[in-house]
């Protein structure tokens, strides 16, 4: 079985979840008393989230290729960034070691794409949504259409994942936006929706509405399970960045 490396703590809350859906799916995939072997370093979110919203993504990156080098040093033989919002700099901490990183992109356009999702709207932080770097694998590299939410929509989402649910608050009134806001994409011709944020599977979930979902805690940690103990799946290097032009929902 191979050694999996998360980077995480962004926040510490969703990283639970990886801890716990790997360590499930090891125990599921090969029986008995196994569990993951996990290298884990989990960084202070506080200075990260503050950079981001800086701007300092370079900073943000520095931080994150230590952690990645120190997983390396340990013995992971690859890894995983436990956020969708921090491979905006993924291709930076790839460069910084030799181990291959399992992007959180493909884990979740390979899941969209084994159930013939073709059209698939997107939630997550304002990063993940307006930037590139998330989107553009998806669109260029799986050929999938991407709907987005509209200005006011974004911002919803956004503010409630900094200001509740990395805090490890779960608000009702801030569930139904979401729900709101999902089955809004459904309407515009989202076949699923990608929780694409490691958050909000805690908030909403597949019992919450009949509009499909892809939770990227949930497929990343099931990728990372199938490729450490021995699925054949072939991790790839990211583009430096992806120019794409994606559908705003209005
Ligand atoms: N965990 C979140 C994500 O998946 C947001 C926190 C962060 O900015 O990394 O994007």
């Amino acid at each position: 079985m191979k050694t999996i490396g998360l980077i995480g703590g962004m926040s510490w809350e969703s990283t639970v979840g990886y801890y716990q859906m790997i360590n499930e799916g090891v125990k599921k995939s090969l029986g008995g008393l196994h569990s993951a072997k996990i290298i884990l370093h989990s960084v202070d979110f506080d200075p990260i989230e503050k950079l981001q919203h800086k701007g300092d993504w370079d900073g943000t990156a520095k931080i994150l290729s230590k952690a990645a080098r120190g997983i390396q040093a340990a013995g992971a033989d690859f890894f995983l960034i436990c956020t969708n919002t921090m491979h905006k700099i993924a291709p930076q901490i790839e460069k910084a070691v030799q181990i291959p990183l399992l992007h959180i992109a493909d884990a979740t356009a390979e899941h969209l794409a084994d159930k013939g999702i073709k059209t698939v709207g997107l939630s997550g932080t304002a990063f993940t949504m307006e930037d590139d770097f998330y989107k553009g694998i998806l669109i260029e590299k799986y050929g999938l259409k991407v709907l987005v939410p509209g200005d006011a929509d974004r911002k919803i989402i956004h503010d409630v994942i900094y200001q509740e649910l990395c805090l490890g608050k779960f608000l009702e009134s801030s569930k139904a936006e979401y729900l709101r806001i999902i089955e809004q994409l459904a309407g515009q011709g989202a076949e699923a929706v990608i929780l694409g944020c490691t958050e909000i599977g805690m908030l909403v979930n597949q019992n919450d509405t009949d509009v499909e979902l892809c939770d990227t805690t949930a497929v990343h940690a099931a990728k990372a399970v199938e490729y450490a103990t021995g699925g054949l799946i072939k991790l790839s290097k990211p583009k430096e960045s992806w120019p794409v032009e994606t559908d705003i929902i209005r």
